[in-house]
């Protein structure tokens, strides 16, 4: 047995599943999870030794690859003062102008814990604003875990969301309403049918949770219209895509302005730190500055705060690095499309930028239904072929590979040849 094997074992016994998070527990590839022992630039390495050129760089925040120096020796000299003190510190100041000076759209900036923190707080702060109850989102969307967020469609499109966990009473999603991603007649209907009584839209500006599905031309234009014309907030949720698809985002990627951001990963450097933000006159309905009550324990902690600021630095100082992550995901993901098409396998390949993903399916994937033709059957070999060779992906059809400015190009070619031995 492999002492990733025991862990597991032992995991299983005292964490639920034995994993703090589902997705880590392999469930969905047939294949017991890695432990982890460290991680240096691309590379990630397990407890029994085995060395993985890593795509999941902790689901994002490793844009700069893992165990980076600058950041490392931040965090260490903000932990010689000490861990916390629940009172303001000059860091969370810093880290408020630091964004808002460079990012237009944020005028001011809250932070919180976690990306599912930052989401639930900005749909409380635009029900808040708009004096309106109903939030649309999209089906296959991902919005961190809190109740009014994990819904379903329900029979009918037309119909109010339905709780997609146990747990979930139904009171807490009945302002939830399912639209279409990259389908502006499902929001629409949606506005019409709630009767103008929808607070916000909130999107995933390139979906990346039900695998990489990007925007279609004129969609998140359509969104901010839509959202205009109905008197809705448009809620950008960038967890993803803050930071990385440029440094303001998918809004400065894509050029759209929304009224409210939330952000995550990248903004923490790994560390637990999520964030929302927008246009003050919105933002100043917070507590204890309006009265959206919202509070954290460990809000802007101080460590947090190192780590994230000093990330946030080099990525603007060095912001070059967005072109080269686009010719990284570019070199890799042209190149899967390549070995794909000269194998004639049904796939389709999505991508922006540094994120991308293969679904094995012949439909064009542009939403969920089409993400859910894949046949994760074909998905569980690749992915454990690959893994068995050393690269460590996302273990699941629906999430998305993510490149980091640590990746080489031999790294990337070496896994466009696995790629081909594996169909050889
Ligand atoms: C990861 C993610 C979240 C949730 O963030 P957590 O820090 O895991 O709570 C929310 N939205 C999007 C788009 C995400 O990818």
């Amino acid at each position: 047995m492999t002492k990733s094997e025991e862990l597991f074992q032992r995991a299983v016994k005292r964490i639920p599943g034995g994993v703090n998070s589902p997705v880590r527990a392999y469930g969905s590839v047939e294949e017991a999870p890695r432990f982890i022992q460290g991680a240096v630039g691309s590379k990630i390495f397990d407890v029994d030794g085995n060395e993985y050129i890593d795509y999941i760089d902790s689901w994002g925040p490793m844009i700069l690859g893992h165990n980076n120096q600058q950041i490392k020796e931040a965090v260490i000299r903000a932990s010689e003062n000490g861990l916390s003190f629940g009172c303001a510190t000059e860091k969370e100041v810093e880290m408020a102008e630091f964004i808002c000076e460079r990012i237009p759209h944020v005028e001011m900036i809250r932070m919180v814990n976690s990306g599912t923190e930052a989401v639930m707080s900005a749909l409380r702060v635009a029900r808040g604003y708009t004096g309106k109850s109903k939030i649309i989102k999209f089906a296959g969307c991902y919005h961190g875990h809190t109740d009014a967020m994990l819904v379903s469609a329900g029979s009918g499109v037309m119909t109010s969301g339905v709780p997609d966990s146990a747990g979930v009473p139904k009171g807490c999603t009945q302002d939830t309403m399912i639209a279409v991603y990259n389908d502006l007649k499902s929001v629409e209907c949606l506005m019409e049918e709630s009767n103008d009584q929808v607070a916000a839209v909130i999107v995933e500006p390139v979906g990346a949770n039900m695998g990489v599905v990007p925007p279609a031309e004129g969609f998140l234009q359509g969104l901010r219209d839509l959202c205009d014309k109905h008197k809705a907030l448009l809620i950008f949720d960038e967890v993803i895509t803050g930071f990385r698809l440029s440094f303001s985002g998918a809004a400065g990627y894509f050029g759209i302005t929304p009224d409210l951001v939330t952000y995550g990963k990248i903004i923490g450097a790994g560390m637990p730190v999520g964030a929302y933000g927008g246009r003050r006159e919105i933002m100043e309905i917070v507590a204890p500055a309006g009265p959206v009550y919202q509070a954290g324990t460990l809000s802007g902690n101080p460590i947090a705060m190192a780590a994230g600021l000093a990330q946030l630095k080099i990525l603007w100082e060095d912001q070059d690095i967005y072109k080269r992550l686009y010719q990284k995901g570019e070199l890799l993901f042209d190149g899967i499309r390549k070995i794909f098409k000269e194998k004639e396998v049904p796939y389709q390949v999505n991508s922006v930028s540094s994120l991308g993903c293969i679904f094995f399916t012949k439909e064009k994937v542009t939403d969920y239904a089409s993400a859910k033709t894949s046949n994760t059957k074909a998905f569980s070999d690749y992915f454990q072929y690959m893994l068995n060779h050393g690269v460590h992906m996302a273990p699941s059809q629906f999430e998305a590979m993510f490149l980091s400015d640590a990746h080489t190009e031999t790294e990337i070619q070496a896994t466009l040849q696995l790629l081909q031995d594996y169909f050889a």
